[in-house]
């Protein structure tokens, strides 16, 4: 089983570590604030108040042990960086570290974040991606131009075979799974039928998906 700590717990930090709790993560939960720490308590592994600019008390609390750190320090942009490098230089394998801007993310990769993540902005693309796009469900990207996506089949899809929608062939798209309620099936063929409202997983170019349903 994997280990976690979690470095800061604002909604970010704490929505991260009760995620990563209930999923059946062990979970350090550090934060310099009491109340904070008290609030997660009971739904992590261990939860303690440190200031973590203090390489003692995070050595102390065992960070060296985690097989992932999540620094989810906000506001202060100083202590971000701070904490990042110090956890790097611990020996943590892999660093996630919140980033407030482009500048502050470039220092963090310089410094050794393994993976650097923009919670407000990414989440701002998502809403907008599923507000643009009503059917989309999930996006995933997978490079600058290729994505996997999930959708509920509207009635333009709905009643054909996958042989007679042929989206490979026309649009260089690939169904992946067909859910049908409770039921999937993962790699239809050509006879494979799609129903109104069954959810459509498909991987293919970003910007033919995001215009499937205004072109069938
Ligand atoms: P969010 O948007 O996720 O709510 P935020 O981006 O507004 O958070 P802050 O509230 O600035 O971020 O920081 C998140 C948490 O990090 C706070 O609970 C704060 O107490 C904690 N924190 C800040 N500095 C340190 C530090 N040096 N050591 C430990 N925790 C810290
Ligand atoms: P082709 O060589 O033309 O791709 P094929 O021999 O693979 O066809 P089938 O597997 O019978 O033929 O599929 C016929 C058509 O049905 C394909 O060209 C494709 O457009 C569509 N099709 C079948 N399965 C899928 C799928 N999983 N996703 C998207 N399209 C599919
Ligand atoms: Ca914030």
């Amino acid at each position: 089983m994997k280990q976690f700590a979690v470095i800061g717990l604002g909604r970010f930090g704490s929505s991260v570590a009760t995620a990563l709790a209930r999923m059946g993560c062990q979970v350090l939960a550090i934060d310099s604030d009491a109340e904070k720490v008290e609030a997660i308590m009971d739904e992590v592994t261990h939860a303690i108040q440190a200031d973590a600019r203090d390489e003692e008390a995070l050595k102390a609390a065992g960070i060296r042990n985690v097989d992932v750190a999540i620094v989810a320090i906000g506001e202060n942009v100083e202590a971000n960086i701070l904490v990042t490098l110090i956890v790097k230089e611990l020996g943590v394998k892999c660093v996630v570290a919140k980033a407030l801007n482009d500048l502050h993310a470039k220092v963090l990769a310089k410094i050794g974040a393994d993976k650097i993540v923009f919670p407000e902005r990414d989440m701002g693309v998502r809403v907008a991606r599923t507000l643009a796009a009503g059917n989309v469900l999930e996006h995933i990207d997978l490079s600058p131009d290729y994505s996997i996506v999930e959708i509920a089949a509207s009635h333009r899809l709905a009643g054909k075979t996958l042989g007679q929608l042929n989206l490979r062939a026309r649009h260089g798209i690939m169904v992946v799974a067909i859910k049908h309620g409770d039921n999937i099936v993962v790699a239809p063929g050509a006879e494979d039928v799609v129903r109104e409202g069954d959810i459509l997983v498909l991987i293919g170019p970003t910007k033919v998906l995001e215009r499937l349903e205004e072109r069938e």
